[in-house]
């Protein structure tokens, strides 16, 4: 049985792209390969955190790490609730734990379950090693001045980024692709994306920045947000602008 580290475990809305509003159960991975400079989930870069959390229905649970994949699917049934439209596998980043995804995946499957992945596709290898085990795919394009990587490194984040795309769409999952935006995000990045995503069947999100506290004038304004979602809508069918609902409502 695999064994993986989990920093949260928990129910809540989604809070970002095409399927905000839906109940889901979360499970955030540990560990973050990337350096997003408005990252709002510093917990991400410990991958080897000694502690989980889980927060329940009425009393929150600390679980010693590493967790096995029955003990998280235990946890995750016990949120269980009616509305509950998936799991949603986040971060972090759960390629990071290709093995420990898919096993959780596959006993989520057996329980009737829909799985859910939420992923910087930083590695197109490790993606189409768990895309069977998924019924969606929220997959991040990051853009050069996010900062995730170094600049010399950022054309083969970007290809696998594409290349997570392209086997998401051929393997029938229903795909998101979010790009978070900027103040300083420029027409003609948003344009260069969307034509290489223009082949495929997707729903396309741009999500302005939540503007983490000691930034706070990096968000885009209206104008700008108007201007990028009509570059994109030349190029794709599917395009919406969604900030990120959780920061509104004050949820995980
Ligand atoms: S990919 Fe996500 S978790 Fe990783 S650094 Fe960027 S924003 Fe943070």
């Amino acid at each position: 049985m695999e064994s993986g580290y989990i920093a949260e475990i928990f129910s809540s809305f989604q809070g970002e792209g095409a399927y905000t509003g839906r109940r889901q159960i979360f499970i955030r991975f540990a560990g973050c390969p990337l350096s997003c400079f408005y990252c709002d989930t510093p917990s991400a870069h410990d991958s080897r955190p000694k502690l989980c959390t889980v927060f329940g229905k009425s009393n929150n649970h600390v679980i010693e790490n590493p967790m096995t994949s029955q003990l998280v699917i235990e946890w995750a049934n016990e949120l269980r609730t009616p509305d509950v439209h998936s799991i949603c596998y986040t971060g972090g980043e759960p390629l990071l734990q290709t093995e420990f995804v898919k096993q959780i995946a596959r006993e989520a499957e057996s329980m009737q379950l829909n799985n859910f992945i939420e992923t910087s596709g930083y590695s197109a290898r490790a993606f189409a090693a768990l895309a069977e085990d998924f019924e969606f795919a929220s997959i991040d394009i990051k853009l050069k001045h996010h900062r995730a990587v170094e600049d010399s490194n950022y054309d083969r984040l970007y290809a696998n980024e594409l290349e997570c795309v392209k086997i998401a769409v051929d393997r029938g999952i229903d795909t998101i692709v979010k790009v978070v935006v900027l103040k300083d995000t420029t027409a003609d990045e948003i344009e260069a994306v969307c034509r290489d995503l223009a082949e495929f069947d997707i729903k396309f999100v741009l999500q302005p920045v939540t503007a983490p506290h000691h930034l706070p004038d990096v968000a885009p304004g209206a104008n700008e947000l108007f201007r990028l979602s009509e570059v994109a809508g030349r190029f794709l069918t599917d395009v919406m602008v969604i900030p990120q609902l959780h920061k509104f409502m004050h949820i995980q």
